[in-house]
């Protein structure tokens, strides 16, 4: 089958894959080849896809996952490649989001903080290939 990661700004993965495992709204959901047609949410999370028995590790955040036929799209506002993950810059987000969530200033933005912290969640899941 073949997998299509793409954002506003660009084509992240684009191609053929054995199995692929993400995270919808709902949970975590597998894809082999030859699924019946499936479409789902997606939520923060890693996309786990297997070629030639090795893993591969991408963020995806939000979006939808499409697929039929063998053709997998993934259409999500952002991904990244768990190699171009910059760990500091993720540690750091995810120290500031934890910091604004423990303190609950009255100004916060709770969901705003919590999606922070999913994305820096996701970003060192994603680079430590621990999904
Ligand atoms: P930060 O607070 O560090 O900016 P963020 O979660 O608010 O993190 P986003 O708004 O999700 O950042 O992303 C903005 C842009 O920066 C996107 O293009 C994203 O791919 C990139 N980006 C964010 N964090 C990282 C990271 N740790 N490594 C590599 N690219 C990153």
């Amino acid at each position: 089958m073949h997998l299509k990661i793409i954002t506003h700004e660009k084509v992240v993965f684009d191609e053929d894959a054995d199995e692929i495992r993400t995270r919808g709204v709902s949970g975590e959901f597998g894809i082999l080849p030859n699924h019946v047609p499936f479409m789902s949410a997606l939520d923060i999370g890693v996309t786990k896809v297997v070629q030639n028995g090795e893993a591969r590790y991408f963020t995806t955040m939000g979006g939808i996952f499409q697929f039929k036929n063998n053709e997998a799209v993934i259409l999500t506002d952002i991904a990244e490649d768990g190699n171009d993950i910059d760990v500091t810059r993720a540690k750091e987000a995810m120290k500031r989001a934890k910091t604004r969530l423990e303190e609950k200033a009255e100004t916060l933005d709770s969901k705003r903080a919590e999606a922070a912290l999913a994305r820096a969640v996701a970003r060192l899941k994603a680079t430590k290939n621990n999904n």
